[in-house]
C-alpha cells in the first residue's frame, strides 16, 4: 500500500472507530421528509465522466446518509433483532473492504485469511460451548438465512443416504444424481421437515432445495405452538417411506421462546431421529448466544440452551447478537463427509488448494458461494477484542433490558404481555430473552400503537400480529444496551402513548 492511501485510511480509521464509540443515541430518527430529499437527489442516469470520489462521498454523506434508518446504530433502535456494530467489528469491516482477501481456497502460503476465518470460527464455538473438534464443517454464510439453507442441504443428503443403507452398499447422494433419483433408489417418497414455530427463511430454504414449503410441518401442542407435540413427532417420524429433518427454532422472532427447555427434550429428540435416521437442525439464529450465560439468574434461558449440541446442524447469525456489520451467519455440522458430498466443487483445477493434509477445508467446498468476504476478520476482532466475559456482559444487559420492559408491561394497566400466560410474574419474566411482545388493552389505541410508538420519534418498535390482533415487539439486540439509561426512556414514551388516548376519550 503507498504511504498516502495509507495515512488516508487511518485518518477514516480513527474516525470510524470515533463514530462507533460515540454513546451518545441519536435521538432523530428518519423522517419521510429526508427519505423523499434522498429520492429527489438520486441519480436517474449514469453520466458520461461521472462526478468524481469527493463529490459521490459528499453526496451520499449528506443526501443519501440522513435518510438511511438508525438500525445498526441507535440502541433505541427495537424493531428487528438486528444487532449493532461493536468499534473492533467495525474497525475491521473496513480493513476487510481495503486489503480485499478472497476466502475461497485455502492456500496456506499465500495468506492468512483461511486460517483467521478458521479460527474465528473455533473461538466462537468455545463461546458457545461447543467442542471445535465436534464441529468440523463450520463456515461463514451470508446469515441465517443462508445458513439454514446448508443446514436442510446437509440433511437432505444425509436422510437419503441413511435410507439407503439398508437396501444398497453403493454410495446414494443427492449431490450426485439428484434427488429424484436419489428417493427413487432409496425408496422414500417423501422428505419433512418437522418444526415448530419455523422463521419463514426455513420455508424459503426448503423452497430453494427441491423440498417445497409444503414439506415444512409445524407439530406445535396445542396452545404451545412453540414446544414439540413429541406423539406427533414420533407418527411422523416412524412412517414408512418417509424421510426427515427435524428443525428445532432456538428462539422465535415473534415471542422469543425456545422450542425446548432442557437437556432432557432435547435427548429424547436425538433419540427417535437417530432410530429413524432422521437429521436435526437448530435454527438459533440469535437464541444460539443463550449458550453463553452462567448466571443462575437466567436459569430458564440456559436450561432452553442446553442440549443444542446434539445437533447435526446449527444455524447463528453474525450481524445479530455477535454484533458484527451486515453481511454475517454462521453454519455448523458435525459431518464433514457430508459438507463435501452437497458443496465439492468439482473439476475446477485452477482452485485446487496446495496442500491437502491440512486440516481447514478450502470454504468454497463446504459452502454456498466460490468468491467469499473475508467476513470472518469482524467477527475474529470482536470476538478477540471482547472475549468471553464481555459477550456475556453484552448479552446480559440485552436481556436485562428487555425482562425490565417484560415487567414494566405486566403490571402497567394500560399494557399486556404476550402470549397469555399462567406463571406468576417472575417466572414469566425469568423466561423473557431479548423478544418482548406485547399489546395495549384498550382496542382503539392497539390499531394505533405502533404509528403512536414510532410517532415520538424517541423508540422504535416493530408490529406483528398475534391471535389475529395487532401486536407489538421489542427486540433488543445493541451492544450498547443500558438498562439504566434506556428503559426510563421506554416507559416513559410507553406512559405517555398511553396516557394520550385516556385523555382523549
Ligand atoms: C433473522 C433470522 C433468520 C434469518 O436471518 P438472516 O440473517 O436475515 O438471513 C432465520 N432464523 C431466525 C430464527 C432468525 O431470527
Amino acid at each position: 500500500m503507498d504511504v498516502q492511501s495509507n495515512e488516508a485510511f487511518s485518518k477514516l480509521s480513527i474516525e470510524i472507530a470515533r463514530l462507533h464509540s460515540n454513546p451518545q443515541p441519536p435521538t432523530v430518527l428518519p423522517l419521510a421528509t429526508a427519505i423523499d430529499h434522498a429520492r429527489s437527489k438520486l441519480h436517474s442516469q449514469l453520466s458520461n465522466t461521472g462526478i468524481g470520489v469527493e463529490q459521490t462521498i459528499k453526496h451520499i454523506q449528506e443526501e443519501l446518509a440522513p435518510a438511511f434508518n438508525a438500525s445498526s446504530r441507535s440502541p433505541n433502535y427495537y424493531g428487528f433483532v438486528t444487532g449493532g456494530v461493536t468499534p473492533a467489528a467495525a474497525l475491521a469491516d473496513n480493513i476487510v473492504t481495503y486489503y480485499d482477501q478472497n476466502v475461497q481456497v485455502h492456500l496456506p502460503n499465500e495468506t492468512i485469511a483461511t486460517e483467521v476465518e478458521d479460527r474465528a470460527l473455533s473461538l466462537l464455538c468455545e463461546l458457545l460451548e461447543f467442542e471445535p473438534t465436534q464441529w468440523p464443517h463450520r463456515t461463514f454464510t451470508t446469515g441465517a438465512t443462508a445458513s439454514n439453507v446448508l443446514g436442510l442441504a446437509c440433511g437432505r443428503e444425509y436422510i437419503i443416504t441413511e435410507a439407503s443403507a439398508h437396501r444398497t452398499d453403493a454410495e446414494n447422494s443427492v449431490g450426485e444424481v439428484g434427488i429424484v433419483e436419489a428417493m427413487r433408489k432409496a425408496g422414500i417418497d417423501e422428505i419433512q421437515i418437522l418444526t415448530t414455530v419455523p422463521h419463514s427463511s426455513l420455508s424459503k430454504a426448503a423452497s430453494i432445495l427441491g423440498l417445497g414449503r409444503a414439506s415444512v410441518k409445524c407439530i406445535g401442542q396445542d396452545g404451545v405452538s412453540h414446544k414439540f407435540d413429541m406423539q406427533l413427532l414420533r407418527k411422523l417420524l416412524e412412517q414408512p417411506g418417509a424421510a426427515s429433518i427435524v428443525a428445532v427454532s432456538a428462539s422465535e422472532v415473534n415471542t422469543g421462546l425456545f422450542a425446548t427447555s432442557g437437556l432432557a427434550e432435547m435427548q429424547e429428540i436425538r433419540k427417535l431421529c437417530d432410530m429413524y435416521g432422521a437429521w436435526i437442525h437448530v435454527d438459533g439464529a440469535f437464541g444460539i448466544l443463550g449458550r453463553l450465560l452462567a448466571d443462575p439468574k437466567y436459569e430458564k434461558i440456559m436450561r432452553a440452551c442446553a442440549g443444542l449440541d446434539l445437533a447435526d446442524s446449527i444455524t447463528g447469525d453474525g450481524h445479530k447478537l455477535l454484533n458484527v456489520p451486515y453481511d454475517c451467519g454462521f453454519f455448523l455440522s458435525r459431518h464433514r463427509n457430508i459438507a463435501e458430498r452437497v458443496f465439492q466443487n468439482p473439476n475446477a483445477a485452477y482452485l485446487a488448494s496446495g496442500d491437502d493434509s491440512d486440516a481447514i477445508m478450502s470454504p468454497l467446498n463446504i459452502g454456498l458461494e466460490n468468491s467469499r468476504r473475508f467476513r470472518a476478520l469482524p467477527v475474529y476482532a470482536s470476538l478477540v477484542s471482547y472475549g468471553k466475559a464481555g459477550y456475556r456482559d453484552m448479552l446480559e444487559r440485552q436481556i436485562v433490558l428487555s425482562q425490565g420492559i417484560a415487567r414494566f408491561i405486566i403490571e402497567s394497566d394500560d399494557y399486556e404481555l404476550l402470549p397469555e400466560s399462567e406463571e406468576t410474574t417472575d417466572e414469566i419474566v425469568r423466561g423473557i430473552y431479548i423478544i418482548v411482545l406485547f399489546r395495549a388493552k384498550d382496542k382503539e389505541l392497539n390499531e394505533q400503537l405502533i404509528n403512536k410508538i414510532k410517532a415520538t420519534k424517541t423508540i422504535y418498535v416493530s408490529g406483528t400480529s398475534w391471535g389475529g390482533k395487532p401486536a407489538c415487539r421489542f427486540a433488543v439486540s445493541n451492544w450498547q444496551t443500558d438498562i439504566h439509561r434506556d428503559l426510563p426512556i421506554i416507559e416513559k414514551v410507553l406512559q405517555e402513548v398511553a396516557g394520550e388516548t385516556k385523555i382523549r376519550k
